[in-house]
């Protein structure tokens, strides 16, 4: 990808906000696509097409890529030509492990490991002191996963590769430079209005996912509900590179001498840039705090006078929080920061937008299929938006501590700040941000209440002995469920499994440990128990697992429980239930 380095940047003088309220700002040379008249330009009659994603920014390029794994076909329509946010750096930087894992099953991790960073240690500092500090690598939840806890590399990277990885795939189409303007929708389908450089036309779609980001058309266009909150907290990033170089952790100053007793965030990422993230006086002007000398003071308060810095690029930026209150609206999926938008800290709305295509594409290509009725597309919903409850909820938490009401909030802040610089207990009261997580699911009708759960993408052996991860099994699997069946199998209990998957779409594998001779032909080896771990199935049992990577069920006997779980998975009544 033709990136150009920070260092050799033509840099625009104006800043392309995107929904963002960056004010000013220069950025990296981003790629530009082609603009390729549309076929629909001139037609009588509008094309349809089954799947028709607006936006291709993250959230919605996550999507076509999964689409375009399962072999789905769709159309991507982005107003813009280029990835990333014009004239600006990146916005996103921090990914998580369950990104990064299905970045794995869509073929770009390896591209995204070698250009980012790896990181793990977290530092937390008030005042001089530090408050506490967190290594990622100890922690049991993150240490079975193929993929590290957390990589950071500029949104822009990721988004490239995404691009890049659906032209080699095929099955979507990239329309850059169209807009769409309008947007109906009937019992038949959903027309959308677009304009392009070579004029405008209109296209019919089954079901139509908005991807457009924080400043959706399409909330207005159905009538959404918002649920809404927007705060005073300033903030001014430096995206800067040095001569000599901090150590690649993550340093967060609750209170920094050197930013007025305010809060700073320090990370690296990719091309050995940092940002510095300063946080401003509430009434501070967004001009004179991203003027460059009034940066490079801020910087050699921090740094020194004799420290080298070269500024990549500097946003001073707001924030706001928002969620519609139905992800789905008719033949309209909310999808990424059209349906939320929360507070950068934690990580949790590029993260997020990632694991809302990835739950909707397995979804979309079962119903394409014909291997689950539309009503499955139900349980978005109910899942996504639990998950961005949740991520708003934890954000809000988050801003709260950061920018402190005068009165009760600030008193509490001070005293759980000395409380936590001496006793181990105040640490987790001290809320510089929570990294964001795999959500749960404890509400969605197409999970039973033992799944909802993501499954990390643990080793395992393949029955050749080669060594293999659960993303191998659910590449095989497709867009069908994956029942893994732990333990010994009876012959009775093998035919009964091969006769589920005829009439399901399923695939079955046995798992057995170090030793044990599988009955199945389909079978894999957990020598260390780290698959069953994650599925958590304790002894003989199995795990019902979806393509993206959550649990929908487990249980113990291979029985007529099972197959009831399975047509709740699937939204379906199986014949053989
Ligand atoms: C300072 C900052 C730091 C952040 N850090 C992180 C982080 O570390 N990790 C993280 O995960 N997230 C982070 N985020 C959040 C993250 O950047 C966003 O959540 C993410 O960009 C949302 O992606 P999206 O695809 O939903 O929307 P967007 O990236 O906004 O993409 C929307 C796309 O829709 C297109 N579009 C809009 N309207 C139309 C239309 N009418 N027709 C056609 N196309 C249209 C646009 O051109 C664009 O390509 C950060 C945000 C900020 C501001």
């Amino acid at each position: 990808m033709d990136l150009k380095d920070p260092a050799g940047a033509r840099y625009a003088d104006t800043a392309f906000t995107n929904g963002y309220e960056f004010t000013q700002g220069h950025g990296y040379q981003l790629p530009e696509y082609p603009f390729v008249a549309p076929p629909e330009i001139g037609a009588k009659e509008p094309a349809r097409h089954p799947i028709v994603i607006v936006g291709g920014g993250i959230s919605g390029l996550t999507l076509a890529c999964c689409l375009a794994r399962h072999g789905v076909a769709a159309v991507l329509l982005d107003e813009d030509n280029t990835v990333g946010v014009k004239g600006a750096s990146s916005r996103g930087i921090c990914y998580t492990q369950k990104s990064l894992e299905i970045f794995q099953r869509l073929g770009i991790y390896e591209r995204i490991a070698a250009k980012g960073i790896e990181w793990s240690v977290g530092r937390t500092f008030a005042g001089h002191d530090e408050v506490y500090s967190f290594d990622l690598r100890q922690q049991g939840s993150f240490n079975l996963s193929s993929q590290p806890a957390f990589i950071n590399i500029q949104q822009f990277y990721i988004e490239g590769y995404l691009v890049e990885r659906i032209m080699e795939l095929g099955h979507v189409q990239l329309r850059w430079s169209n807009r769409v303007t309008a947007f109906t929708q009937d019992k038949d389908g959903a027309t959308l209005s677009v304009s392009t450089p070579a004029g405008d036309y209109r296209i019919r779609a089954e079901h139509v996912i908005d991807a457009t980001g924080s400043r959706s058309p399409f909330r207005e266009w159905v009538g959404a509900s918002v649920t809404a909150k927007r705060g005073d907290d300033r903030w001014c990033i430096a995206d800067v590179r040095f001569t000599k170089r901090p150590p690649t952790e993550r340093h967060t100053w609750i209170e920094a001498p050197f930013n007025e007793n305010r809060a700073v965030w320090q990370h690296l990422m990719g091309d050995e840039v940092w940002r510095i993230d300063y946080q401003m006086a509430p009434n501070a002007d967004p001009e004179y705090v991203s003027r460059e000398d009034v940066v490079r003071e801020r910087l050699a308060r921090q740094f020194g006078n004799d420290t080298e810095v070269e500024i990549v690029w500097v946003g001073p930026y707001a924030y706001r929080s928002e969620c519609v209150n139905q992800m789905r609206h008719g033949r309209v999926f909310f999808m990424g920061d059209s349906a939320k938008i929360v507070s950068p800290f934690g990580a949790r709305g590029g993260n997020t937008g990632v694991a809302d295509a990835d739950n909707l594409a397995w979804k979309l290509a079962a119903v394409t299929r014909g291997q689950a009725p539309v009503s499955l597309l139900d349980s978005y919903h109910d899942e996504r938006h639990e998950a961005a409850s949740e991520n708003v909820r934890v954000t809000n938490r988050t801003a709260r501590f950061l920018r402190p009401a005068d009165g009760v909030e600030r008193i509490f802040r001070n005293a759980t700040i000395s409380l936590a610089k001496q006793h181990a207990f105040a640490r987790s009261l001290v809320n510089t941000g929570r990294m964001a997580v795999a959500n749960s699911y404890s509400r969605s009708r197409a999970c039973d209440r033992t799944g909802g759960i993501s499954v990390q993408n643990v080793r395992l052996r393949w029955a050749n002995g080669r060594p293999g991860c659960i993303n191998d099994l659910l590449l095989w699997s497709g867009s069908r469920l994956l029942l893994l069946v732990f333990g010994t199998l009876d012959a009775a209990t093998v035919r009964r499994l091969q006769q589920l998957s005829a009439s399901a779409p399923l695939l079955c594998v046995q798992v057995v440990g170090a030793g044990v001779t599988p009955a199945a032909r389909e079978h894999v080896r957990d020598p260390q128990g780290h698959l069953q771990g994650a599925c958590r199935v304790s002894g003989t049992g199995w795990a019902l697992v979806r393509p993206d990577a959550y649990l929908a069920a487990t249980g113990g006997k291979v029985d007529g429980s099972l197959v009831r779980k399975l047509s709740t998975a699937l939204a379906t009544r199986l014949e053989t239930a």
